[in-house]
């Protein structure tokens, strides 16, 4: 199954991306890990991208595009993959439709995660990563930069709801409560959309 999880940050991607990618037995495929590890580790494209990702901007599409095609071109994605992360902006969307399109291939599912933003506000201040073993906060979750990601999510990415829509492709599933809740709706919502998308939502 070829899957793009969507949602704005702190409405716990990362962690469903995880728990629902080895439900389908499909590497999860997170563009702001690939980022972070490239800095952590030096590289050309961490190079490139930190001081996007530090300021809360997001990373220019060619450098990001040429990344996921890269990684959607390795033997764990052939079968399928969630997207986490991915795409940002409508132009990465029409890309990686194209993209697929090429490798006669198509996305199964889009399914967003819908929160409230004041609970986003909430939940990305108080988030902590464990680096090294210690369990400190990400650079970018700083309060100032916060709200600078949720208003890029609003401009840039939240479009994609719509866009996503009119392809026939969304699901929008309230992602408040336990994890196991939200997984479990997450996995129904994409039962739904794998097997019955063209019958629409039933009636009853
Ligand atoms: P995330 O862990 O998904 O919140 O991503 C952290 C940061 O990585 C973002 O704030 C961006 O700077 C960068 N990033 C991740 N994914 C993308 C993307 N699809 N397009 C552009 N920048 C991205």
């Amino acid at each position: 199954m070829r899957v793009v999880l969507l949602g704005p940050p702190g409405a716990g991607k990362g962690t469903q991306a995880q728990v629902i990618a080895d439900r389908l037995g499909v590497p999860a495929i997170s563009t702001g890990d690939i980022f972070r590890a490239n800095v952590n580790g030096k590289t050309e494209l961490g190079l490139q991208a930190k001081s996007y990702m530090d300021a809360g901007d997001l990373v220019p599409d060619e450098i990001t595009v040429a990344m996921v095609k890269d990684r959607l071109a390795e033997d764990d994605a052939k079968g399928g993959f969630l997207l986490d992360g991915f795409p940002r902006t409508t132009a990465q969307a029409e890309q990686l439709r194209d993209s697929l399109h090429e490798l006669g291939q198509a996305l199964d599912c889009v399914l967003e995660l819908v929160v409230d933003e004041d609970e986003l506000v909430r939940r990305l201040s108080g988030r902590r990563v464990l680096v090294d073993g210690q369990w400190v906060q990400r650079d970018d979750d700083k309060p100032e930069t916060v709200r600078h990601r949720l208003q890029v999510y609003r401009e840039q990415t939240a479009p994609l709801s719509g866009w996503y829509d009119s392809e026939g492709l969304l699901t929008q599933i309230d992602a408040i409560g336990a994890v196991e809740e939200v997984t479990q709706r997450a996995m129904s919502a994409l039962e739904a959309c794998g097997g019955a998308r063209s019958d629409g939502p039933s009636a009853g």
